[in-house]
């Protein structure tokens, strides 16, 4: 079996043991002498599959017994409809931190149900850091605070989350969830694209602080209010079943793996190798300033195209493919998920230190 280290942002690498148990059980899932692709998501099986799954992120990340977990269609992108849709529900006012292209679009898409204000954007340096919140920033009668934890293009992440009193923060974590512990209770509503850190695309895992369902206007289309999913136990309609099954092999492996707080230590071990080898490096620049970098999304640039493209090329040919940065910063960009494995981070950090030894000096 011949397989590259796949650098994507997303979707992106998953743990080949979670491949392995998905590919062992495909064509009979234990005693149901069936595909999970072909089970009823009324079936005692499946129900099992995606209790499981809710119970071991619960676990993972300590969401407290006040907050619905909740398994969504539509992938992050149709949150950004949804969380207007439904935390809209007295001003009609919401506060967005615009730390990047994601939060941008979030931003533009609440603005068709309701005054939006951008409070901060870190847009006048190409977001390549986190502006600073203090709980003045915000407007006080705001439905909620939108932040977005960790920016998948840029490579910066929020290394504190903001005091907003009693408007409820809602923060899209996409691409940092179950990345290292977090407090859930300090949010109202947090939301995640599968295809970063959980599993395949198309799924969203939404925690709800449960006194926040149920505000959606009567007109809403039923797929589109939370508490559809929060009554039904995301099982109102049949949900992306095998998305959830793989997701919950991946919680499980998070799980034998020492769970989050240990990923968080391999994490950090991952990305300091990369930054080094950056900050080391006469030829590697990092697109991020260093306060803000993200432990998951890397990105560093080359003194210009040519060589960018020789990286590129050079890298791919060694088996690190995916590396291309996105246009918006151009260079390099490493994301290195809970999935990623240590090797496949000291074979690109290798990489990088013969690459500039073989150009470095011009
Ligand atoms: C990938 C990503 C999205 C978009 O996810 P989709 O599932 O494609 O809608 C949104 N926000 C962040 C932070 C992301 O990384």
């Amino acid at each position: 079996m011949d397989r590259v280290y796949n650098f994507a942002a997303g979707p992106a690498v998953l743990p080949l043991e979670v491949l392995l148990r998905a590919q062992r059980d495909f064509p009979a899932y234990r005693s149901a002498g069936m595909s999970v692709l072909e089970m009823s998501h009324r079936s005692k099986a499946f129900e099992e599959i995606i209790a499981e799954a809710e119970k071991l992120f619960r676990e993972l990340l300590g969401v407290p017994d006040d907050y619905h977990v909740l398994f969504v269609h539509g992938g992050a992108t149709m949150q950004f409809s949804m969380v207007p849709m439904n935390l809209m529900r007295r001003s009609r006012k919401a506060d967005y931190v615009v730390t990047g292209h994601f939060a941008a679009k979030a931003t533009e898409e609440a603005r068709k149900f309701g005054t939006v204000a951008v409070v901060a954007s870190s847009r006048d340096r190409n977001f390549s850091y986190v502006p600073a919140l203090s709980p003045s920033t915000f407007t006080p009668d705001a439905d909620y605070v939108h932040i977005t934890s960790n920016n998948t293009i840029y490579g910066t992440r929020f290394t504190a989350f903001p005091e907003t009193g009693d408007v409820p923060l809602a923060a899209d974590m996409s691409s940092n969830i179950l990345s290292e512990p977090l407090d859930v209770s300090r949010f109202g509503l947090i939301y995640a694209g599968a295809q970063k850190n959980i599993g395949p695309s198309g799924l969203c895992v939404v925690v709800l602080r449960k006194d926040l369902a149920g505000f959606a206007p009567a007109e809403t289309p039923v797929m589109l209010d939370y508490r559809t999913y929060a009554d039904n136990a995301s099982l109102y309609n049949t949900p992306a079943t095998f998305s959830i099954y793989v997701a919950k092999l991946v919680f499980e492996w998070l799980k034998e793996k020492g769970g989050v707080a240990a990923i968080e230590k391999v994490n950090r071990e991952k990305a300091a190798i990369l930054y080094d080898c950056i900050d080391g490096s006469s030829l590697f620049r990092g697109a991020a300033d260093r306060e803000f970098r993200s432990l998951m999304n890397v990105t560093f640039v080359l003194p210009n195209e040519e060589l960018t493209a020789e990286f590129l090329s050079g890298a791919s040919a060694a088996g690190l493919v995916n590396l291309k940065g996105h246009r918006a910063v151009g260079g390099v960009r490493a994301s290195i998920y809970n999935a990623m494995p240590v090797k496949g981070v000291v074979a690109l950090a290798d990489f990088m230190r013969r690459f500039e030894a073989a150009h470095g000096k011009r």
